[in-house]
């Protein structure tokens, strides 16, 4: 057989590494030089038009028909300017990946002649032909139009020759068919709830917006190694291998100095990357080997989540000139870690205040606290539905796995800050405290700067770390958009509710800081049960969760029950992001996400058995066998072919149970298939055709151990991660 293992072998042996040129020695020299940002707007727009962009970034304000045709055409010029002959509406369907139309400027005259043209209409809204993307039913086919609206708060890219406008996608009938368009609904409720009780304590307060810096975990495999792994290529990550012998025991990769293949990549990567404007500042090897992270400075949220779907979208394309592949699925190799997304977020005001940095002073320590415990309140009300933000049939892989946070929410604070809660909550706070100063007697000072002494618990999947959280579930290929959209409408509501019951305590003539802190400090008491400091990855904290009550939902189907449940329904509808029907619409998509996607690994997992697996073990049998019949013939005695029949009968067992183990699987899959409840089906897969997986995958890498090497056709661990 020709080994396309070998090839792909002898391939990595010839790489030699490509050199980097940097357009200019300063990244300021070329930073965002592909983006129609600000300073092009202002450059390109009249007064009046940039003024409205401006107002419709900041406000949220509607751009008129007028002013879209001058940014139309101030866009086309700058863009023709760099030899862009197409536009496209960039969006973020349900499908998980970015999703692009492309137009060409060019119309043609009728005189044989053309011209270049781009309007205000074309840039506001575009109607993709796009009836196959996810929509869970919303569009019935004779409704089936969709249209992507410009988002002007996202500012247009060019990628290759080609205008990006960054837009929603919405049905007919305006429900969300995407990503964004939810998070905007969020980050509007949020703002709106934010500022309402931020004016507590600064009335200069007329906007406050989330920030996000996502930390992006991934792996690079040789794009011939990938080639030879139909498992890799076909459902991004490996169905069998057995471990390599040295794996991440040694722990020699974590920051390690960056082979010099892999640095081109970043390098080049890094490049793109700042000409798109994402602000790529830092790169490391992480704990897997041929694992490595990168990150931008925090940005506003939605900018983040575009720029962190661009990047995405670039490591794939910049890692093709690399002769790499990135692997961005949470669970590529099973026995070395999996790679997550950080997703660190705060809550900035337009006079630039972070509402979860501690203040120097009292009054701004209680806008902190307020923020704070709100932030923990809304967390724990709603742990289940920020579950189920993060999960998909991928991460179900990761969470809980040793090296991820498990599947139960909880919140890490610190010991400082779990201090200063546990002793308000222990404290008095009593209306008849007459003097501000009198009030905080009783109350811990919270330390000013807690940045370089929050402990690091890695374990945790929500931590406070000294003026922002970090959700560490989130899997390394989703869009943060979903988790992001839950967690800001979840305090949306939570901040909402906080400001009807202070008010209500003002109404009563109570003082300010008594009022709030009697809420805050009711808050923390109701909340106490998600906060935990210790080991998430021990089984005395699965013990201590469940005996505290929080859930543990190791799965995504049953996770996902949460997004139809009757409370969460209350929650979307009053904070205005998802209608009944768009929580039915994606609660199906998702479904249907995880069984075909599951679906996919168990085909490929058998036609690899019965195609590859077992014809390469059974031609090695056979030589095992010539070689007994040879010795035989020799007359010599058993003793001289021991070792061989032994192999032999081995790799019959192991044979024998993965043929009967797929027939089986296949079987189990058959009848999930005719199940029509998508939820039952989900499960069916889950429980019925996953299960089939590590057995059958047990005894594949037992007969990887048993095959000559040279007759075993799927690169093995230690080439797909050792290699370079
Ligand atoms: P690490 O967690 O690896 O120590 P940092 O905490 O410094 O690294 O930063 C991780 C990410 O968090 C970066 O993208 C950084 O820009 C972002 N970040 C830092 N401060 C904030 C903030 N106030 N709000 C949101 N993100 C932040
Ligand atoms: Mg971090």
């Amino acid at each position: 057989m020709s080994n396309l293992r070998f090839q792909a072998l002898n391939a990595v042996l010839t790489r030699t590494v490509p050199e980097v040129t940097y357009p200019s020695a300063k990244i300021s020299d070329f930073f965002a030089s592909n983006v129609f940002d600000r300073r092009k707007m202002k450059e390109y727009l009249s007064r009046e038009a940039y003024q409205s962009v401006s107002d419709s970034v900041v406000l949220g304000e509607q751009i008129d028909r007028e002013v879209a045709e001058q940014v139309a055409s101030a866009m086309k010029a700058w863009a023709i300017s760099f030899g862009v002959t197409h536009y496209t509406h960039w969006f973020q369907p349900l499908t998980g990946t970015t999703a692009e139309k492309h137009d060409s400027f060019f119309e043609p005259a009728g005189d044989g002649q053309g011209i270049e043209k781009f309007s205000g209409d074309a840039l506001a809204q575009q109607e993709p032909d796009a009836s196959s993307f996810p929509n869970g039913g919303i569009r019935s086919t004779f409704e089936a139009r969709g249209y992507t609206a410009w988002d002007p708060s996202s500012p247009a890219f060019i990628m290759g020759k080609t205008l990006c406008i960054p837009t929603v996608f919405v049905s007919y009938t305006g429900e969300a068919l995407d990503n964004k368009a939810p998070l905007l609904r969020a980050l509007g409720a949020l703002d709106k709830a934010a500022v309402g009780v931020a004016q507590y304590f600064d009335k200069s307060v007329e906007k406050v917006n989330a920030s996000l810096g996502i930390e992006q975990e991934y792996f690079l495999v040789d794009l011939a190694l990938f080639n030879a792994r139909p498992d890799l290529y076909l459902t991004g990550r490996t169905l069998f291998g057995h471990m390599s012998a040295k794996n991440q025991q040694l722990e020699d990769h974590y920051f390690g100095s960056i082979p010099d293949r892999v640095l081109a990549f970043m390098q080049d990567l890094e490049i793109e990357s700042l000409k798109l404007g994402i602000p790529l500042k830092t790169r490391h090897n992480e704990v897997a080997p041929s694992q490595f992270e990168c990150a931008p400075i925090y940005e506003e949220i939605n900018l983040a989540i575009d720029h962190n779907q661009l990047l995405m979208d670039l490591m794939d394309k910049v890692a093709r000139r690399h002769n790499f592949k990135v692997l961005l699925h949470e669970k590529p190799f099973a026995g070395i870690n999996g790679s997550g997304k950080h997703n660190n977020w705060s809550l900035i005001t337009n006079t630039g205040k972070n509402l979860l940095a501690p203040g120097k002073t009292p009054k701004n320590n209680l806008m902190f606290l307020t923020f704070f415990v709100n932030t923990v309140k809304a967390v724990y009300e709603h742990s289940d539905l920020l579950r189920a933000s993060i999960a998909s049939v991928s991460n179900d892989h990761r969470l809980g796995a040793n090296e991820a946070p498990p599947a139960i929410i909880s919140i890490f604070l610190g010991s400082q800050l779990n201090d200063v809660l546990d002793e308000i909550e222990t404290s008095r706070v009593t209306s008849k405290m007459k003097q501000e100063p009198t009030l905080w007697t009783n109350i811990p000072k919270i330390p000013q700067i807690l940045l370089d002494n929050t402990d690091r618990n890695r374990t945790s999947p929500f931590a406070f770390t000294g003026n922002k959280f970090e959700l560490r579930a989130v899997g390394s290929s989703a869009n943060s958009a979903g988790p992001m959209t839950v967690l800001s409408l979840i305090v949306a509501e939570q901040l909402g509710k906080f400001k009807v019951e202070v008010d209500k305590l003002l109404k009563k003539g109570e003082k300010k800081d008594v009022a709030l802190m009697t809420v805050i400090k009711r808050y923390i008491k109701e909340s106490k049960s998600i906060r935990f400091e210790g080991n998430g990855y021990s089984d005395e904290w699965t013990a201590e969760a469940e005996k505290r009550g929080l859930s543990n939902i190791k799965t995504t189907p049953k996770a996902l029950d949460v997004l139809i449940a009757e409370k969460t329904e209350k929650l979307f509808e009053e904070t205005g992001v998802f209608s009944k029907r768009e929580a039915h619409a994606r609660h199906e998509i998702l479904l249907e996400n995880y069984y075909k996607k599951l679906q996919i690994e168990a085909r490929v997992m058998g036609e690899l058995v019965n195609n590859v697996i077992i014809p390469a073990s059974i031609a090695y049998q056979s030589e095992l066998i010539t070689n007994v019949k040879g010795l035989k013939e020799l007359g010599l005695d058993e003793n001289t072919y021991a070792a061989q029949l032994e192999i032999i009968t081995k790799l019959s067992e192991h044979i024998n149970f993965i043929r009967t183990n797929v027939l089986e699987m296949v079987n189990e899959r058959k009848k999930a298939n005719v199940i029509e409840d998508l939820r039952e089906k989900s499960i069916a897969y889950d429980e019925k055709v996953k299960s089939y997986f590590d057995p059958i995958r047990y005894h594949v890498d037992k007969l990887e151990r048993l095959v000559a090497d040279d007759k075993w056709p799927l690169p093995k661990f230690r080439e797909l991660l050792f290699i370079k």
